[in-house]
């Protein structure tokens, strides 16, 4: 962005001129916890309330059709965002629940629930699920559940010293594993790599909540394919801060939050490749869903509305649109350059003596072997650290005594801190909206940490 540009967006966000702490400015750097939200989000969400409200997809009167109109471009909207079909977008409370509804689908399919169509679905005892040592528990415990409802073995990709995922163990290739892969069970079968004919998902995250890191999803994506294994995508920390095109990636499933999307809460969106939608069984049942319901049984709507079932979220739904509007408005080459430009400042508090950054510590470019995402930043703007000698929660005050908001604590990320050997971490996270100034106020207030804790 320029820098009158900048100016311009930040005007769009009211809460950014607040003050905290007796007058000081507000200086947001928690954007990947959850993001701030435009004005136009806001509006839309009030206009939909004041003038549109009711329910949709049944009213037979104008305003139902003028409601269901609201909702649906929303979901065109958002499929516009990540370069899907707007058949492709299933509406969930937030990416957490998309995540569990595709998991659950699957035990679901494992039951024998969605026939023959839903065999591919099937997992059991010797197959495998993949995810990562990085992952945020939402893309973590539902797959631990889904083992241990089924039977199958969990494993996981590694994360290596620089806080990247370590594949040299993906496929059988080399005959190893790989140092670390872990299989809760291991019987001695290895020798067969992290992705092998036993894979039946692989579940992993886009973008790092806490190292920032950008996984090779093309290479994951090849392999996965080559074995016949579901790939589903945790979007949650990519959508906002860059080009997304989910067909361009060739993943399965992907889930995403409108809350870190400039969004409102309570409304996410999981992408599904239509076929695989149409076979996965819904987990949620009751109105809406159905075509026909005898008392002894009930057909499906087709998706997305198969899996929305109940009175859905509408007004967060159609400020999410206005949210992703707002995005592609801005550009998200533009978004995502002045974000890996942020990125690279935070990541000069490498250079404060005692501060340790827990992930890649440069912006790097993705190569040609990135696929559709060759040439974009390699790591967002999420900077994780430890400061020698003082806990993350102190930190993290002394920070917000200066106005300064980060993100304090594991970050529903307990195995990747296990990995590092440390329990929490201090995160300062951007977002379209901030600025270079900001994170240099931010540099400023942590050089004096130690001292004032007496740690140097
Ligand atoms: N995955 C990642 C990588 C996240 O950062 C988050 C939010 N912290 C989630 C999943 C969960 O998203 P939500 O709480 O919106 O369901």
């Amino acid at each position: 962005f320029t820098p009158a540009e900048l100016v311009a967006v930040r005007a769009d966000f009211p809460l950014l001129g607040r003050t905290v702490r007796d007058g000081k400015r507000l200086v947001y750097l928690d954007s990947a916890a959850t993001s701030q939200k435009p004005q136009v989000v806001l509006d839309t969400e009030v206009d939909f309330y004041e003038q549109r409200n009711a329910a949709v997809h049944r009213g037979a009167h104008a305003l139902a059709e003028e409601a269901t109109e609201a909702f649906e471009h929303a979901r065109q909207q958002v499929a516009a965002l990540v370069g899907t079909d707007v058949g492709e977008i299933v509406w969930t409370p937030g990416a957490t629940t998309g995540i569990n509804l595709v998991a659950t689908g699957i035990q679901h399919a494992t039951l024998g629930r969605g026939g023959e169509a839903a065999e591919r679905f099937r997992v059991g005892p010797g197959d495998e699920i993949l995810v990562t040592e990085a992952e945020h528990h939402s893309n973590l415990v539902p797959w631990q559940e889904l083992a241990a409802r089924t039977g199958a073995t969990l494993r996981w990709i590694p994360v290596g010293d620089d806080g990247r995922l370590d594949l040299s163990g993906l496929e059988a290739a080399g005959g190893t594993t790989g140092s670390g892969a872990g299989r809760a069970d291991d019987d001695g079968r290895g020798g067969a790599g992290l992705i092998n004919e036993r894979t039946r998902v692989v579940a992993f995250a886009h973008v790092s909540n806490v190292t920032g890191a950008v996984a090779p999803v093309s290479r994951i994506v090849a392999a996965a394919r080559r074995v016949g294994a579901l790939t589903v995508l945790d979007a949650c920390q990519s959508v906002p801060h860059r080009p997304v095109d989910l067909h361009a990636l060739g993943v399965d499933f992907a889930v995403f939050s409108a809350h870190k999307t400039l969004g409102p809460t309570g409304v996410g969106a999981l992408y599904g490749r239509r076929e695989l939608l149409e076979a996965l069984p819904p987990v949620t049942t009751g109105g809406s869903m159905v075509e026909v319901v005898t008392m002894e049984g009930t057909t499906f709507a087709p998706p997305p509305l198969k899996f929305e079932a109940g009175t859905q979220m509408v007004a967060q739904a159609v400020g999410f649109g206005a949210a992703a509007d707002y995005l592609r408005e801005l550009g998200m080459d533009a978004v995502c350059a002045h974000e890996a430009e942020l990125a690279t400042e935070l990541l000069r508090i490498a250079e404060i003596p005692g501060v340790r950054v827990i992930g890649p510590a440069t912006v790097g470019t993705l190569g040609q072997d990135a696929g559709p995402e060759a040439g974009l930043p390699d790591r967002v703007a999420a900077v994780s650290f430890v400061v020698d000698g003082v806990h993350a929660h102190d930190v993290g005050q002394v920070l917000d005594d200066a106005g300064i908001a980060v993100r304090v604590g594991h970050h529903c990320a307990q195995p990747l801190h296990r990995r590092f050997g440390i329990a929490a971490t201090a995160r300062a996270s951007a977002s379209v909206y901030t600025t270079v100034d900001e994170v240099t106020a931010f540099r400023e207030a942590l050089a004096g940490v130690r001292a004032f804790f007496g740690a140097e």
